[in-house]
C-alpha cells in the first residue's frame, strides 16, 4: 500500500483550524502507534486563495462564503493535480470542514475518498438537514428569513431555538444573512457525497442529535491534552505568562474571560464589561484580543488597569486549553463558541454565557438549559450587559455549588469517550481503518 496522504480543508477561521489540526494530530498519532503503517505526524501547510482581496474584511462571513465558492473549488482541484504530479504519494483522502462541503464534490470528481469533519455541535448538522422542513413549515422563507419571530425545537430534549438567533439570522446584516443561508443550502447538497461524517462532540452530550442523524459519528472531545501536547494552528501568538500568574492565584478563584476569535464589542459594552470585572472583586484573566474593540487601550475605564493590577491580568491571546485545565480557574465567561464549550466542559468549568453570533446562542441553550452547567447574562433595555449583571451572575454561579458539581460530572462523563474503548475513541479507530483501507 502507498503512504497515506490526506488533504484537510478547513474553513478559513480560527475556530475551524484548531480542531481540524487536532483531529489530524490525534488520528495520525493513533495510527502511527501500530508501527507497521507509515503514518507520521507530518503536516505540510499549503494555501489557496479564498476569493477575497487581502484588504477585504474576512469577518464578513457573507462575503467570505461568496468568495470561497467563486474561487476555491477550482483552486483546490488544481492543487490536488499539482500535488499528485509532484509528490511521490497521491492524495488518498480529503477531509473537509463541515462548512466546506464543496471540497468533497471536488474529491468525488477526482475519485478520492472523502470525509466531512464538523467542528460544531452535532445539532448544527441536524439543523442543516432540517432546512427544507423549516421552509415547508413556514418557519423561514426561501432566503432563510424568519416568517415571524417564534421558537421551536429540533427535539424536546434539545435547546429551544429562537428564529432571531438561528446561526444564519444572527450574522451581520440581511445581505450577509442571505449569503450565508445560500451557502448553507449549497453545503447541505454537497455533504451527501461524504463517505464519513464525523464531529467534535460525544453521544452523551447530544444523544438526541445523534439519533436524528445516525450517519454522523462523534470523535470528540478533540483536545491537545488527550495527547499530552500543545494545541496547534493559532492565528495569534499565545501569551503563556498567564499560566505562571494562574499558579499564584488561590484554587478555584479566577474568572477566565474569553470570547474566541470573532467577537467584537463597542466601546460602551467593553467598558461595562471592565467595570463588571472590577465589581466582582475576584481575580480574573481576561483575553483582550488586539481587535476586540476599536482602540482597546483607550477603551478601558479611566484608572481601570491600575485599580485591578493586583488581581486582574489582560492578555492578547491565551493558551486557552491549558488555562481551562488550571486548578485556579473558577468559571469561564465565554461567548460559547463550540470549541470553547467543549474545552470548558472537558475541564469541569462552569460557564457564564455571553453569545455573540452564529451557533453560539444555541450552544448557550445546551450549557444553561440542557446540561445546566452555566448561566446566561441578561442585557438591559438598551441591549447592554451591565457590570452589575455580570457581578450578580458571577456570584450566583460560584455560590450555588450545584453548577460546579454538575460540571464535574459532565467532565468525567465526557472524558470516558476518548479513553481506550470509549465511543469517540472507537469511532476514530474505525475512521482510521477506513482511511487506511
Ligand atoms: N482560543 C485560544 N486563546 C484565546 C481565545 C481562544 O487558544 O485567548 C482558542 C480556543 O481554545 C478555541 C478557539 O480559540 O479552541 C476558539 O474557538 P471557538 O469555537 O470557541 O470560537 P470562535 O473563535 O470560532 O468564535
Amino acid at each position: 500500500m502507498g503512504r497515506l496522504h490526506v488533504l484537510a480543508v478547513p474553513f478559513p477561521a480560527q475556530g475551524h483550524v484548531i480542531p481540524l489540526m487536532e483531529l489530524h494530530k490525534t488520528w495520525s498519532g493513533m495510527a502511527s502507534k501500530s508501527r507497521k503503517d507509515d503514518v507520521r505526524d507530518q503536516i505540510r501547510l499549503v494555501s489557496i486563495p479564498d476569493g477575497l482581496e487581502a484588504w477585504e474584511d474576512r469577518n464578513d462571513l457573507g462575503k467570505s462564503c461568496e468568495g470561497i465558492l467563486r474561487v476555491m473549488p477550482k483552486k483546490l482541484e488544481e492543487l490536488i493535480q499539482e500535488i499528485n504530479r509532484t509528490d511521490d504519494h497521491n492524495i488518498t483522502c480529503v477531509i473537509a470542514d463541515g462548512s466546506m462541503g464543496w471540497a468533497l464534490e471536488v474529491a468525488e470528481k477526482m475519485g478520492i475518498k472523502r470525509a466531512l469533519f464538523s467542528p460544531a455541535a452535532a445539532a448544527m448538522m441536524v439543523l442543516v438537514y432540517r432546512i427544507q422542513k423549516l421552509i415547508d413549515d413556514g418557519i423561514v422563507d426561501n432566503d432563510g428569513t424568519p416568517i415571524k419571530n417564534q421558537k421551536f425545537h429540533l427535539s424536546p430534549n434539545m435547546p429551544t431555538i429562537n428564529t432571531a438567533n438561528l446561526p444564519w439570522t444572527s450574522i451581520g446584516d440581511s445581505t450577509a444573512q442571505r449569503r450565508v443561508f445560500k451557502y448553507l443550502l449549497r453545503n447541505k447538497k454537497s455533504i451527501t457525497v461524504a463517505d464519513w461524517l464525523i464531529c467534535n462532540s460525544t453521544y452523551d452530550l447530544e444523544p438526541d442529535a445523534f439519533s436524528l442523524v445516525q450517519t454522523l459519528l462523534p470523535v470528540g472531545p478533540l483536545l491537545a491534552s488527550n495527547r499530552q501536547a500543545n494545541s496547534a494552528g493559532h492565528f495569534w501568538p499565545e501569551d503563556s505568562t498567564c499560566l505562571e500568574w494562574l499558579d499564584q492565584q488561590p484554587a478555584c478563584s479566577v474568572i477566565y474571560v474569553a470570547f474566541g476569535s470573532f467577537t467584537v464589542f463597542d466601546k460602551a459594552q467593553f467598558r461595562e464589561l471592565a467595570l463588571g470585572l472590577e465589581l466582582c472583586n475576584r481575580p480574573f484573566l481576561w483575553v483582550v484580543r488586539p481587535d476586540i474593540t476599536t482602540g482597546a487601550n483607550d477603551a478601558y475605564p479611566e484608572g481601570f488597569q491600575e485599580r485591578v493590577s493586583s488581581r486582574g491580568l489582560m492578555v492578547g491571546w491565551a493558551p486557552q486549553q491549558k488555562v481551562l485545565s488550571h486548578p485556579s480557574v473558577a468559571c469561564f465567561l465565554s461567548h460559547c463558541g463550540w470549541n470553547s464549550t467543549m474545552e470548558g466542559v472537558s475541564n469541569g468549568v462552569p460557564f457564564l454565557c455571553w453569545p455573540y453570533f452564529a451557533d453560539q446562542f444555541f450552544n448557550q441553550g445546551y450549557i444553561c438549559d440542557v446540561w445546566r452547567v452555566g448561566l446566561g447574562l441578561n442585557p438591559d433595555e438598551r441591549g447592554v450587559i451591565l457590570g452589575e449583571e455580570i457581578n450578580n451572575k458571577v456570584d450566583e454561579l460560584l455560590i450555588d455549588e450545584k453548577f460546579k458539581a454538575r460540571a464535574m460530572e459532565l467532565k468525567e462523563m465526557t472524558a470516558l469517550n476518548v479513553k481506550e474503548g470509549g465511543k469517540s475513541h472507537n469511532n476514530l479507530k474505525n475512521f482510521i481503518e477506513w482511511i487506511k483501507s
